[in-house]
């Protein structure tokens, strides 16, 4: 599971030694582009600098740097609402009740329907359906530098 944890520059040259010649340094230019394209937004986003996004990065990495770092796994943190601590996101949304993607009632868990014959799960297989919410926490964020998927809250209704 835990893998080393690479420099900027070897996360770049590991890339290109995954494939001999042109496609190496493809690969290469296609990790760096990621690389690059990601710290900035995430840094932006969060406050973190950088240096510490990309050890938390290399903490999380649990593939080689190619299959790692992607678009489709690193999303850019575009359309997501932050909250620096966990109190701040309970202090937002209160009431504890969220809409389910899937049977569109009420769920008292944001991650899981709660309601008898749903049992809908947001990390499931399909998600939240394009219904559901994306939220970062900052101070979870170096242990988990992902956007999490959320049931949408009936305050945002
Ligand atoms: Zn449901």
């Amino acid at each position: 599971m835990a893998t080393n944890i690479l420099t900027y520059n070897e996360i770049i040259e590991k890339a290109r030694l995954t494939w001999p010649g042109a496609e190496g340094d493809e690969r290469a230019e296609r990790v760096k582009q990621i690389v690059d394209t990601r710290l900035e937004n995430y840094s932006n986003v969060t406050g973190f600098s950088k240096e510490e996004i990309l050890i938390a990065l290399e903490r999380a990495r649990d593939v080689n740097t190619v299959n790692f770092y992607q678009a489709n796994r690193l999303p850019l943190l575009e359309n997501t609402h932050f909250f620096d601590t966990l109190s701040d996101l309970k202090e937002k949304f209160p009431s504890g009740k969220y809409i389910c993607p899937n049977c569109e009632k009420i769920s008292t868990d944001p991650y899981r329907c709660t309601q008898p014959d749903c049992d809908w799960k947001v990390y499931g297989l399909f998600g939240d359906l394009g219904k559901g919410i994306k939220i970062i926490v900052k101070e979870l964020f170096l242990d988990h530098p992902f956007p999490e998927a959320m049931f949408k809250p009936i305050e945002l209704k």
